[in-house]
C-alpha cells in the first residue's frame, strides 16, 4: 500500500529561487527602475509602489511547466 507514495514526483533538485515582492500588495510584478542619485528603486506594476524596500521571498521553482 505504499505504491501511492512511491509515485510521487522525484524532484530533489529543486532550486529555491528568490523573488522580490511588493510590500504593499505582495505582487511579484516588480521592475527595477534606475534613480539617478539614490541608485535603484523598485516599481510595482500593480499598485504603483515605488521604493527601495521590497520583500524577498523564497520560492521553489517547479521547472515552470
Ligand atoms: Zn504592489
Amino acid at each position: 500500500m505504499i505504491s501511492i507514495l512511491a509515485r510521487r514526483k522525484e524532484k530533489k533538485a529543486k532550486t529555491p529561487r528568490k523573488v522580490l515582492t511588493c510590500p504593499q500588495c505582495g505582487s511579484a510584478d516588480l521592475y527595477y527602475e534606475a534613480a539617478l542619485i539614490t541608485g535603484y528603486k523598485y516599481h510595482c506594476k500593480k499598485c504603483n509602489y515605488i521604493g527601495a524596500f521590497v520583500i524577498e521571498k523564497e520560492i521553489e521553482d517547479d521547472a515552470g511547466e
